[in-house]
């Protein structure tokens, strides 16, 4: 008897036991292809031998050391590297162990910085709907996802929600994509007005929204109409690049693509890809000089926080993707996968949408591709693609709750940047293989 606290208490779950490039096996040496990289983590595919050397050697010199006592080379040389990779004016690395860490972090700065630059009463953070920020109770609270939150709802943070910019479902007949975009966009502005400026400490999105609905880009102008926004009404602009950033959208921050710099991110998944587990959050120059010049005491920390062994890993990971050209791969790649499902799914009657960018994408599902009707919540269609695309050998991530965290289903793809032509044949036919079962 296994004495594992497992997700799902009636699961029954093969035993991982070896990782090699896009492939992991299990202890029957059934080979499943990795193509979500677990939850859009394993951006460089397993066993990557450069990474396991850093790691190595770092455990030879040092292993550990309290941040309340030092500071560490590999964490410092992280730092530089994130930092010189980062959108302009993000300035200052606070490392953590993971994603909700890190959010719990932003969230925490965010409301520190309303404190020292004299603005206590700001403390309201506005999120999206259909979004998520991760399962620590601030986090929680952050993320949009109603099914989520329902059960621990007495206990949440004061977080409103407005639209996500989800143009496939949210565009108006008529309506051009931009024009879209600056409707869900000024949703903001209203609920700011509505809440009261002075009260409004933050807004948090995800750039391309991942696990709720199935990597969602924003459409043009959005996020430069909420950074306008934001800077109009002195709140925060906090981007949740968790699943998004380090590459997997083909630039190192997702962000880059929309034109905009945020306050603060987070950051986590493919930054250690799967190597060590770790999470960062990064902030303006302004907002770390307002604690400097203030109390000088981030009142926040963990006890692994700058790890030293996950920041070797991770400097090991982000050198790849940036100087490695992995990102750009990511993009290249994308471009390739994402034709490839237009191709085989374009015209499939149960396919409403193939959407993302580099090597995130998504696959919306549904009944009625004329009227986009989903399927009813209750035949759990995501639950069976899962079941069959596993038993197929290909590892991606269904998910339902697409459209209003309880109806739509979608398949998520974020597979490892080091794929090639053939391997993207591969995913293809899997899935083929598994929607004809399916369907
Ligand atoms: N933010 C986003 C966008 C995520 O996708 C996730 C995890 O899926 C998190 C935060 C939470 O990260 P973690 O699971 O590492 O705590």
């Amino acid at each position: 008897m296994s004495h594992i606290f497992p997700r799902h208490t009636k699961s029954d779950l093969p035993t991982a036991a070896r990782g090699e490039g896009v492939y992991l096996y299990d202890t029957d040496r059934k080979q499943y292809f990795d193509g979500s990289g677990g939850a859009a983590v394993s951006c460089l595919g397993h066993g990557d031998a450069d990474v396991t050397a850093a790691i190595k050697s770092q455990l030879e010199t040092l292993a550990f050391a309290h941040t309340s006592f030092f500071t560490s080379a590999s964490a410092e040389a992280l730092a530089d590297k994130l930092i010189a990779n980062a959108p302009e004016g993000l300035d200052r690395v606070y490392l953590v162990s993971g994603g909700s860490e890190a959010m719990e972090a932003a969230l925490k700065l965010a409301r520190q910085y309303c404190i020292e630059i004299g603005q206590p009463e700001r403390h309201r953070i506005i999120a999206r709907r259909q979004s998520y920020h991760g399962n620590t109770l601030g986090a929680l609270a952050t993320g949009g996802n109603m099914w989520r939150r329902e059960p621990f709802a007495p206990m949440m943070i004061e977080t409103t929600h407005i639209a996500p910019c989800y143009a496939y479902r949210g565009q108006a007949t008529g309506e051009t994509a931009f024009d879209y975009g600056q409707r869900v966009a000024n949703e903001l502005e209203q609920e700011i007005l509505r809440l009261g400026p002075e009260t409004v400490m933050a807004f948090v999105a995800e750039p391309v929204v991942g696990a709720t609905a199935g990597a969602v880009p924003p459409v043009d102008g959005y996020f430069k109409r909420i950074r306008e926004i934001c800077d109009q009404y002195g709140v925060l602009l906090i981007l949740d690049e968790v699943m998004c950033g380090m590459g997997r959208t083909g630039t190192f921050f997702a962000c880059e693509q929309d034109g905009v710099a945020p306050d603060i991110t987070a950051i986590a998944k493919g930054l250690g890809a799967g190597y060590q587990p770790i999470g960062a959050m990064l902030c303006s120059a302004e907002i770390y000089r307002a604690i400097e010049d203030g109390s000088g005491f981030f009142q926040h920390g963990h006890t692994y926080i700058g790890h030293p062994v996950a920041a070797a890993a991770a400097l090991a990971v982000i050198t790849k993707l940036t100087d490695g050209g992995l990102a750009k791969r990511a993009q290249v790649m994308g471009a390739k996968l994402q034709s490839a499902l237009e191709d085989a799914f374009g015209q499939h009657p149960h396919i409403g949408d193939i959407r993302g960018r580099g090597l995130f994408r998504g696959l919306e599902i549904v009944e009625d591709r004329e009227t986009k009707r989903p399927f009813a919540a209750d035949r759990s269609i995501h639950k069976v693609l899962k079941r069959e695309t596993f038993a197929a050998g290909l590892i991606c991530y269904p998910m339902g709750g697409t459209i209003d965290g309880r109806n739509g289903d979608h398949i998520l793809l974020a597979p490892p940047f080091i794929l090639t032509d053939a391997h993207i044949d591969e995913v293809v036919s899997k899935l083929k293989q598994s929607f004809d079962k399916v369907f």
